[in-house]
């Protein structure tokens, strides 16, 4: 699956990165991270300890003006989640989250 966000330039691979007892899929370069229904509400009910650990350093910062559905190439929505703007597929309910959004949103659900 390629990064929703990096994409628009050139394909990039998301990778799977283990978080407690799941899997997680993430962007090695622009660190985003790509979560269905399921992962994320599962994500929020974990400690800030598995949160931090998903957070990666990034030297390149892109940010393509639009995010694409992986699985469907189509535009993905904007939509703010306790004043955190994130992107979401209407159509396979994918979340992504840029670098830092995740934690920004634990912060407000806590
Ligand atoms: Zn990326
Ligand atoms: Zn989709």
């Amino acid at each position: 699956m390629n990064c929703p966000n990096c994409s628009t330039f050139d394909e990039v691979a998301m990778e799977a990165v283990s978080c407690a007892d799941t899997k997680i899929d993430r962007c090695p370069i622009c660190g985003g991270i790509l979560l269905d229904k399921g992962e994320f509400q599962r994500l929020r009910t974990m400690g800030n300890f598995y949160i931090e650990a998903l957070d990666v350093e990034v030297e390149i910062k892109h940010n393509a003006p639009g995010r694409y559905c992986p699985k469907w190439n189509r535009s993905m929505e904007r939509e703010v989640i306790k004043g955190v703007e994130i992107d979401v597929c209407k159509q396979c309910k994918y979340i992504w989250l840029d670098r830092g959004e995740l934690f920004a949103l634990q912060k407000q659900f806590q």
